[in-house]
C-alpha cells in the first residue's frame, strides 16, 4: 500500500531532484556556528489538512529555526497583548530592506514590521515586559527571571505548534550571542528612541534563544499546517492560535516574510512564507497545507536557494498558488458506496456470472467526486483509495460533478489508476465531460484524444452510470475463475 502513497511522494522526489543540482549561494557564516553545517543537505515536508505528513530528503536533520521564529513570536505577543498594544509598538508595512537593517519608520519611530530584526527584537522585548512592573527592569538580576519565563512560554508555544517537544541548540545560541553586535545595536537604537519595551540586552538574549530552537522540515510543515488550519494543530487537535491572530500573521508573512524579495515571491510562489538563515523556509497554503523546506545555502536576501526553488516548483507543479481560484478544493469526495447500491446492468450474463456478481457486488467501490480538483482534494482521494486496502476489486470514480481538473490532479489520478491496475484493481471512470483528458496536449474536450491508449485494459471510461455499471461488472467478472 505504501506504493500508492508514493504517487504523491514521487512528486516530492521530482521536486527534490529539481533542487539538488543547485549549488549557488553560501551558507550563513556571520553566526560562526552556522558555517559548520553540511551545505548539501536538502529536505522537504508537506503536511495536509488532516495532519498526514509527506516528505523527501534528509527529514531527520535538525537545523536552527532562526528568523522563522519571528512569525511565531509575533503570534504569541498578539495572543498575549492583543492587536492594539502590539500595533502601538510594531508596524505591518513591508520595509523592502534587508532583515538586519537598522530600520524604523521615520515618523512613528517604530520598527516597520515584525519580520525584520528590529520588529522581532521588539516582539521579544514585549514578551519579557513584566505586566506588573511600572517601569522596565534595568539590571540583569531584575530581568533574568522574566527572560527565562518568556523563553519557557516561547518553547511551549513553538512545541505545541510543532506537535513535539523542541529544544534549543546551545552552541548556535552561544555563537550568536558572542557575535551579535548588529542586533544589540538595533535594540539599543530603539531604546534610544524611548520606544523599547524592555532591556535591550534581555530582548537580544531572548531573540537569539528563540532563533536557536532546533527543528526539522516535518516540524516546520506541522507548524505551517497549524496556521493553514486556522490555528489548530491538525496532528494533536490542540488550538494553538486564535483565528484572527492567524490571519494577521499570515498577512504579514505574505507582504514581509521573504524580505526584499516579497513582491516577486507573492507573484511567482503565492504562499505566505518565512525564511531563516539556518536554511529553513516555512510556507502555508491557507485552508490546505503546511510546507517545510531546508537547505543551507542562501541567496543575497538570506533565503535558502534550494528552498526558494522547491517552493516555486511546489507552487507550479502542485498548483498551490493561494490565488488560484478553485471551487470545492477540499471536500472533493461527495460520497463513497459499494456496488450493491447500483441496479445490476441489463447486459446478458450466464447464470454463473449472475450468481458471482450477486455475491460480489460489494467488491465494487464507487467514489463520487465533486468540484474543481486540485492537489489537496485529490491527495485525500488517493489516501481514501489506499485505505480501501484489498477490500475492493473495482474502483469507480464518478466525475460527473467535477468541474476542472488541474494538471497535477489529472496526473495523480492517472498515476494512481496505473499503479493499482498493475496490482489487479479494475477502474471505471464516469467522465462525461472528458475532465480527465488533458485538452492542451491530447485534443480538446470537443475533440477528445482516443482514450484507450492512455490507460491499460483495466481502466474503462464511461459516460453514464448504466455504462459504468456494465463496465464494472465486466472487470469484476474478469477477476473470477468461472
Ligand atoms: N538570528 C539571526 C539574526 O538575527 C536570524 C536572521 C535570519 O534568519 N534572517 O541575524
Amino acid at each position: 500500500m505504501a506504493a500508492v502513497t508514493s504517487v504523491v511522494e514521487q512528486y516530492l522526489a521530482r521536486i527534490e531532484s529539481g533542487c539538488v543540482p543547485l549549488h549557488e549561494g553560501a551558507v550563513a557564516d556571520y553566526i560562526p556556528e552556522l558555517a559548520s553545517v553540511d551545505p548539501d543537505r536538502f529536505a522537504l515536508s508537506l503536511v495536509v489538512h488532516d495532519g498526514h505528513i509527506y516528505s523527501a530528503g534528509d527529514t531527520t536533520t535538525e537545523f536552527t529555526i532562526q528568523s522563522i521564529s519571528k512569525a511565531l513570536t509575533y503570534a504569541l505577543v498578539l495572543a498575549e497583548y492583543g492587536v492594539q498594544l502590539v500595533d502601538s509598538h510594531i508596524g505591518v508595512e513591508p520595509s523592502g530592506e534587508a532583515f538586519n537593517e537598522v530600520s524604523v519608520d521615520t515618523s512613528s519611530r517604530h520598527p516597520r514590521n515584525p519580520m525584520i530584526n528590529a520588529g522581532a527584537l521588539t516582539a521579544a522585548a514585549l514578551l519579557i515586559r513584566p505586566e506588573t512592573l511600572p517601569d522596565r527592569p534595568t539590571s540583569r538580576e531584575e530581568w533574568a527571571p522574566h527572560l527565562d519565563a518568556a523563553f519557557a512560554r516561547i518553547l511551549d508555544f513553538y512545541s505545541g505548534c510543532a506537535g513535539r517537544r523542541l529544544s534549543m541548540d546551545d552552541a548556535v545560541y552561544r555563537s550568536e550571542m558572542a557575535t551579535g553586535s548588529r542586533n544589540r545595536a538595533i535594540a539599543y537604537m530603539l531604546e534610544s528612541f524611548g520606544v523599547f519595551p524592555s532591556h535591550p540586552q534581555a530582548a537580544v538574549d531572548l531573540y537569539v534563544r528563540q532563533c536557536s530552537i532546533r527543528v526539522t522540515t516535518d516540524d516546520l510543515a506541522v507548524i505551517g499546517s497549524t496556521f493553514a488550519n486556522g490555528g489548530v494543530n491538525p496532528r494533536t487537535g490542540r488550538r494553538m492560535i486564535e483565528g484572527d491572530v492567524v490571519r494577521r500573521v499570515l498577512s504579514v508573512m505574505t507582504t514581509c516574510g521573504m524580505y526584499d524579495g516579497a513582491g516577486d515571491w507573492v507573484t511567482t510562489v503565492g504562499l505566505p512564507a518565512k525564511s531563516g538563515v539556518g536554511g529553513g523556509i516555512l510556507a502555508v497554503l491557507p485552508g490546505q497545507l503546511g510546507i517545510g523546506v531546508f537547505s543551507p545555502r542562501l541567496d543575497q536576501h538570506g533565503n535558502s536557494v534550494r528552498g526558494v526553488r522547491a517552493c516555486r516548483l511546489l507552487s507550479d507543479d502542485l498548483g498551490l498558488h493561494m490565488f488560484t481560484v478553485a471551487r470545492e478544493s477540499r471536500v472533493t469526495i461527495r460520497s463513497v458506496f459499494d456496488g450493491r447500491e447500483w441496479e445490476p446492468s441489463t447486459r446478458d450474463r450466464t447464470a454463473r456470472e449472475a450468481g458471482f456478481l450477486r455475491a460480489h457486488r460489494d467488491r465494487i467501490r464507487v467514489l463520487q467526486l465533486q468540484g474543481d480538483l486540485t492537489f489537496s482534494g485529490v491527495e485525500s482521494v488517493v489516501r481514501r483509495v489506499e485505505s480501501l486496502g484489498d477490500r475492493a476489486d473495482v474502483v469507480v470514480f464518478d466525475m460527473s460533478r467535477v468541474g476542472t481538473v488541474d494538471e497535477v490532479s489529472r496526473r495523480l489520478l492517472i498515476g494512481l489508476m496505473r499503479l493499482r491496475a498493475g496490482d489487479g484493481t479494475g477502474w471505471v471512470v464516469i467522465d462525461p465531460d472528458a475532465a480527465l483528458d488533458p485538452p492542451d496536449r491530447h485534443g480538446t474536450a470537443a475533440a477528445p484524444a482516443p482514450r484507450d491508449d492512455r490507460l491499460d485494459a483495466r481502466v474503462r471510461i464511461a459516460t453514464s452510470v448504466p455504462e459504468a455499471t456494465a463496465a464494472a461488472e465486466d472487470l469484476l467478472l474478469a477477476t473470477a475463475q468461472l
